[in-house]
């Protein structure tokens, strides 16, 4: 289907963009990529009439390590992500994640914050940003704010974002020594949402202990799910096979997932008892 008829803005500052925002309101959807608005807009889900495409800010598009942090502008594109070298050494697990959002074009169109704007229950970035412990930095009119990102996602398709406010870049610090990510997704076919997805982040410890571990799941709930129970178990000793595979029962107690074209409720509940215990033998197979 073809859009309804929009005003297009491509500002050449953010300070511009943040204006066209205040000044259109809940009339105005910026654009990153575009790989989820333009087809909701196709479809007629959203009809914005101004659109303010974010494409001329290059300042929001880099990758680059500053001091003990890992800093990630808002429109590095999936591709960049999944191919830059200090992503893929620093933070595997975004790496992993990156390469397995939908197909070729969508990873070179498609944007970090794009993603995390967008907040698919099922999208792979939030459980791996919450994993991570990242911070996103947005501005608005009252000027810069950082928001952990496990307060960013609040509900499916809705984050904490005020409408004026563009997310502008992405903070994760970078992991200790002997700290180890991955990110795991079962999906129908290459290019789909993910049914279910693991993020994995570990820091061994003495004696082939876990000392620390964050485990969550997307497309089990509207936000990304951290299962503690399964951390802690994770942390309470030698960290073999075993101990992996009480974890992944223990993921799936007190799950509440949904129901879709992709998978019943139940379904993701099996899957994810294996996915967390593979995902977490994928991360501390790292080194
Ligand atoms: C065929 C297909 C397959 C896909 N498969 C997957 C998949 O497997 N996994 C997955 O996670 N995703 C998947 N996606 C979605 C893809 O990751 C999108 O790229 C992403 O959701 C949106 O990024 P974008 O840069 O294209 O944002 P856009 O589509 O341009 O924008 C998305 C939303 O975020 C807002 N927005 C954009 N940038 C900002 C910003 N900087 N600050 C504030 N708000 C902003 C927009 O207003 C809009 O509401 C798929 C998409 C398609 C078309």
């Amino acid at each position: 289907m073809i859009p309804r008829a929009f005003e297009y803005f491509d500002p050449a500052t953010l300070e511009e963009a943040v204006g066209l925002l205040e000044q259109h309101g809940e009339d105005a959807k910026l654009m990153a990529g575009g790989q989820s608005l333009l087809p909701m807009m196709k479809l007629r889900m959203v009809s914005p009439a101004v659109v303010v495409d974010l494409w001329r800010l290059p300042e929001l598009d880099y990758i680059r390590r500053d001091d003990g942090v890992v800093r990630v502008g808002a429109m590095a594109t999936h591709y960049a992500l999944h191919s830059s070298p200090l992503i893929r050494t620093t933070l595997p697990a975004l790496a992993d994640a990156a390469r397995v959002v939908g197909d070729p074009l969508v990873r070179n169109l498609g944007t970090i914050g794009g993603s995390a704007a967008h907040a698919a229950y099922n999208a792979d970035y939030p459980a791996v940003l919450v994993a991570l412990n990242a911070e996103l930095l947005a501005v608005g009119p009252d000027g810069k704010r950082s928001i952990p990102a496990v307060d960013f996602f609040t509900d499916t398709f809705t984050t904490c974002l005020e409408p004026t406010e563009i997310v502008t870049d992405i903070l994760i610090p970078v992991p200790g020594s002997g700290a180890r990510s991955a990110y795991l997704k079962l999906s129908r076919r290459g290019t789909d949402f993910a049914i279910v997805g693991v993020a994995a982040a570990l820091t061994e410890g003495e004696g082939g202990h876990c000392a620390d571990a964050r485990v969550v799941l997307t497309g089990v709930g509207d936000v990304p799910v951290r299962v503690t129970e399964a951390e802690e178990i994770l942390q309470a000793g030698p960290l073999d096979a075993e101990r992996m595979a009480e974890a992944g029962e223990a993921a799936k107690r007190n799950l509440d997932p949904p129901s879709d074209v992709q998978a019943d409720a139940q379904y993701r509940v099996d899957v994810s008892g294996v996915y967390v215990r593979r995902a977490v033998a994928a991360a501390w197979q790292r080194s």
